[in-house]
């Protein structure tokens, strides 16, 4: 979230807490938690009991109860792949309604609760079916490295989730350190045909290609590519307060007294360098209040 203005109005931290098995069958366990547990506590939770799905999530800063919200997700894993079901509060018709996997519409960093719902709804729990036997989703990013560099000879869930930790220790910004959000902004989707012109004018241009053929490009790589001036790069880049992250372009960063607003104006100009640059543009993951 991000706050571009003061906020004349009131905010309430739900502390909602709780975690218990509302069913089981021989693969799945049926796991509520109450939307004011915290995240990762919630997934060590889950490894320590055995439960597989949420491994490659761990240590994304946040409560169970805005999981839903963004569809979170990392190393390829997001949440709708174990998300059973929510309660939420209406907040005008004052009732409690149950949102189901489809009811939720998740999609790349998006649900219900983001764009048609927004402000509507308080999500109170959450239900996750995870899996007495693993998936193990090892391909994506530096995972398979990160075990090879761990000395891992027998894979566990355990063993995934520590891999992850101390990939994104090295790499992300600690928010208790210094200010952030995470990523800024989504990584963009664009035709196949507009990527090979890309990629032609472009050829180390990052893209992964997608199951509807489309391409998903590396927003990062993009930010990278651009700056404030020429030869300069956004990565690393400081004004006032206000910065790319030195090693991940991907993240603005606070590293004290910068406004909201001047986060948000950085944020503008890098969408406008990139959208002159690659004639993409980049759309915000965080929520602009
Ligand atoms: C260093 C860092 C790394 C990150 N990495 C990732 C990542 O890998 N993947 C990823 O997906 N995200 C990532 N994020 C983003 C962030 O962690 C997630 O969006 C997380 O879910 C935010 O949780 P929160 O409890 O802090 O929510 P907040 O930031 O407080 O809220 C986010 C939004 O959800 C709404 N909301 C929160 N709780 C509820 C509720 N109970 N009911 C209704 N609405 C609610 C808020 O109103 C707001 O609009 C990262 C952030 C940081 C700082």
């Amino acid at each position: 979230m991000l706050f571009t203005n003061n906020f004349d109005g009131l905010i309430l931290k739900n502390e909602i807490k709780g975690i218990k098995i509302v069913k089981e069958d021989e693969q799945h366990i049926y796991i509520q938690a109450g939307a004011g547990e915290n995240w990762h506590q919630f997934v060590l939770y889950c490894i320590e009991h055995g439960w597989a799905g949420v491994e490659n999530l761990s240590l994304i800063p946040g409560n169970v109860g805005a999981s839903p919200m963004q569809n979170i997700g990392a190393y390829g894993v997001e949440i709708k792949d174990v998300f059973h079901s929510l309660e939420a509060y209406h907040i005008k018709d004052k009732r409690f309604v149950t949102f189901t996997l489809n009811d939720c519409e998740f999609g790349y960093r998006e649900s219900v609760f983001k764009k048609k719902f927004r402000n509507q709804f308080v999500i109170s729990s959450v239900i996750y079916r995870l899996n007495r036997i693993p998936d193990y989703h090892i391909s994506y990013g530096a995972i398979g490295q990160e075990l090879e560099k761990m000395g891992v000879k027998d894979l566990s869930i355990r063993a995934i989730s520590q891999a992850v930790i101390n990939i994104r220790s090295s790499k992300l910004p600690d928010p208790k350190l210094i200010g952030n959000a995470g990523s800024f902004f989504k990584n963009p989707e664009i035709s196949n045909s507009q990527f090979s012109t890309l990629n032609s004018q472009f050829p180390n241009i990052v893209g992964y290609d997608l199951p509807n053929g489309n391409v998903k490009l590396a927003a990062g790589w993009l930010i990278e590519q651009c700056g404030p001036a020429a030869g300069i790069s956004w990565k690393g880049y400081r004004k006032g307060d206000a910065g790319c992250h030195e090693k991940q372009a991907l993240v603005l960063v606070n590293y004290g007294n910068a406004t909201g607003s001047e986060i948000y104006d950085l944020s503008e100009e890098i969408l406008q360098s990139v959208k002159a640059k690659f004639g993409v543009l980049l759309e915000r993951e965080v929520n602009i209040v």
